[in-house]
């Protein structure tokens, strides 16, 4: 019900998501301000603003599908530059670009770069305070299999947050934001990075992802309590929140 798992092989969906990151990694994060027109950031902001990280030293997020590494930084920004965070992506590119932009914002000694799989995370369990991931979920083959592992992986009373494109509920809005998406959007990919497909498949794994509703049962389903949503921007993006107790 999930994604690609029945259209084509989980494999083969993975392989292409990894194809289509490696490819943009170096322009991605242009491409982002780009396609969103800056609301990226606004968005970003609003997760972090709702999550308000208490401003401790032990406070432990890990960042997933973490890729150049927004979120993380504006977490340990929000501690005042307290937060530890492990910035997990399977996309070595992507981590890479993370890993000089956290040196350039002299953010290097708060944060770890991994390599790893959503589906099977490289972690102990119990471990973290928050779990976070922005537009990286819908890139997952498995959502479910993600979801228990953020369970397994989050302190008992840690909080799971995800942001993600979700179904705009505005009736004017939704004319335009399609057109937005299955115009614009291939065609900007073609322009700055030279690759309509990567940006045409883009489009297509958000329109597959699961309503607001339907994403919080599924988060509920993974074992989390106090599941709850916020839209932006008419719905075209949503933040879930969800807590192990
Ligand atoms: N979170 C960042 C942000 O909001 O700017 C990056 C989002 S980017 C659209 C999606 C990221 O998900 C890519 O960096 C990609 O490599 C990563 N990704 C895709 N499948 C993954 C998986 N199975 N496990 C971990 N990361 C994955």
């Amino acid at each position: 019900a999930y994604g690609y798992a029945t259209v084509s092989g989980r494999g083969e969906k993975q392989e292409r998501v990894n194809e289509v990151f490696h490819r943009v990694a170096e322009r991605y994060d242009l491409m982002n301000d780009l396609m969103s027109g800056g609301l990226h950031r606004a968005w970003k902001a609003a997760m972090v603003a709702w999550l308000s990280p208490p401003h401790r030293p032990e406070y432990r997020f890990l960042d997933v599908a973490g890729g150049t590494g927004d979120v993380a930084f504006r977490i340990v920004e929000a501690t005042r530059g307290r937060a530890h965070g492990t910035v997990l992506d399977i996309n070595a590119s992507m981590l890479a670009v993370g890993a000089e932009r956290a040196i350039k914002k002299k953010l290097g000694g708060n944060l770890t770069f991994t390599e790893g799989n959503a589906e099977e995370l490289p972690l102990l369990d119990n471990h973290f305070d928050a779990y976070t991931i922005a537009f990286g979920i819908r890139n997952v083959p498995r959502i479910g299999e993600a979801l228990k592992e953020a369970y397994r992986v989050l302190k008992p009373g840690g909080r799971f947050m995800c942001l993600e494109f979700s179904e705009v509920d505005l009736p004017v809005l939704d004319k335009i934001y399609d057109a937005w998406s299955f115009n614009a959007i291939p065609r900007i990919g073609e322009l700055v990075a030279r690759d309509r497909d990567s940006y045409a498949y883009l489009v297509e794994s958000i329109r597959r992802f699961p309503n607001q509703a339907n994403f919080a049962a599924a988060i509920r389903e993974a074992g989390f309590e106090r599941v709850d949503y916020r839209n932006l921007s008419g719905g075209i993006a949503a933040i879930h929140s969800g807590w192990k107790l």
